[in-house]
């Protein structure tokens, strides 16, 4: 029972941050479900923590997904995100020292962000995941481990990696992925196709500093500093030391809410 409670209660919190976006809206994919929400009960709870939530067919997917392309701007996801909108997505982790001093940044500037999850990873580490959720942030799945060529593995292996990934993340959280990342951004048809089975929309980005190759925090810092409304950007928690990443967002995330923008989770 106790156990029940404390996964209904990360969904709570879930749904609570989540709905930071388009004035409170669920989600901002889910804003344009019919008007009658599922009750979540701890039944429920429990079928989306062993299996996912049920399918929705109601999630919009937006112009390109239906072209069978990855989201890369926030307006190609439908209902639009609220027009200073830009998205911090936060890739390879959970990762024991840098997650928790990103979370730590985030919170302290009031920023949700959508985190990139490893499955072997988040197998390691699931009170990290854990608390990436009850801190309102959204997590995207980032196939088990991270195989920048997953287009050219065998369809077998791509479902291993994509939905094994969407499933670790089901029971760690209680909350089913909705989104999905392919590592390198290295797209196929069918890892699209294989994504979108498991019910996620896939998300590329349009402003990458490269953080992960450590350039240096000023490069970093520049290259951030050229969001515009609607741009999905890229860092890292994960995959080596992040100390560059951080010390460029203590810079960006200040500077771009000074230009008006405003940061929502996926
Ligand atoms: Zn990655």
């Amino acid at each position: 029972m106790v156990e029940l409670d404390r996964r209904q209660a990360l969904i709570t919190v879930a749904a609570a941050g989540a709905g930071l976006l388009a004035g409170g809206a669920p989600t901002l994919l889910r804003a344009t479900r019919p008007r009658v929400a599922p009750k979540k009960t701890a039944k429920s709870a429990v079928r989306a923590a062993q299996h996912g939530p049920p399918r929705d067919p109601g999630y919009a997917r937006g112009p390109l997904q239906a072209l069978n392309k990855p989201v890369h701007n926030l307006r190609d996801l439908a209902p639009a995100a609220p027009p200073n909108a830009v998205a911090l997505t936060v890739d390879d982790g959970p990762h024991p020292k840098w997650t928790p001093i990103m979370l730590d940044l985030l919170a302290e500037f009031h920023v949700s962000a959508t985190f990139s999850l490893i499955g072997e990873q988040v197998a390691e580490f699931p009170k990290l995941v854990q608390r990436i959720v009850a801190a309102g942030h959204q997590v995207s799945d980032h196939t088990v481990t991270h195989p920048l060529d997953l287009p050219q593995l065998g369809t077998a292996r791509i479902r291993e990696e994509i939905g094994g990934a969407h499933d670790r993340i089901a029971q760690t959280t209680g909350v089913a992925p909705k989104f999905f990342r392919a590592p390198g951004g290295a797209w196929s048809h069918q890892v699209l196709d294989t994504a979108t089975e498991h019910g996620m929309i896939s998300i590329d980005w349009q402003v990458d500093p490269r953080d992960w190759a450590r350039p240096g925090t000023t490069r970093i810092t520049d290259v951030l500093l050229h969001a515009q409304a609607g741009d999905i950007l890229l860092c890292h928690d994960g995959g080596g030391d992040r100390s560059e990443t951080i010390n460029a967002l203590r810079t960006v995330i200040p500077a771009l809410k000074q230009r008006g923008l405003t940061f929502v989770a996926l």
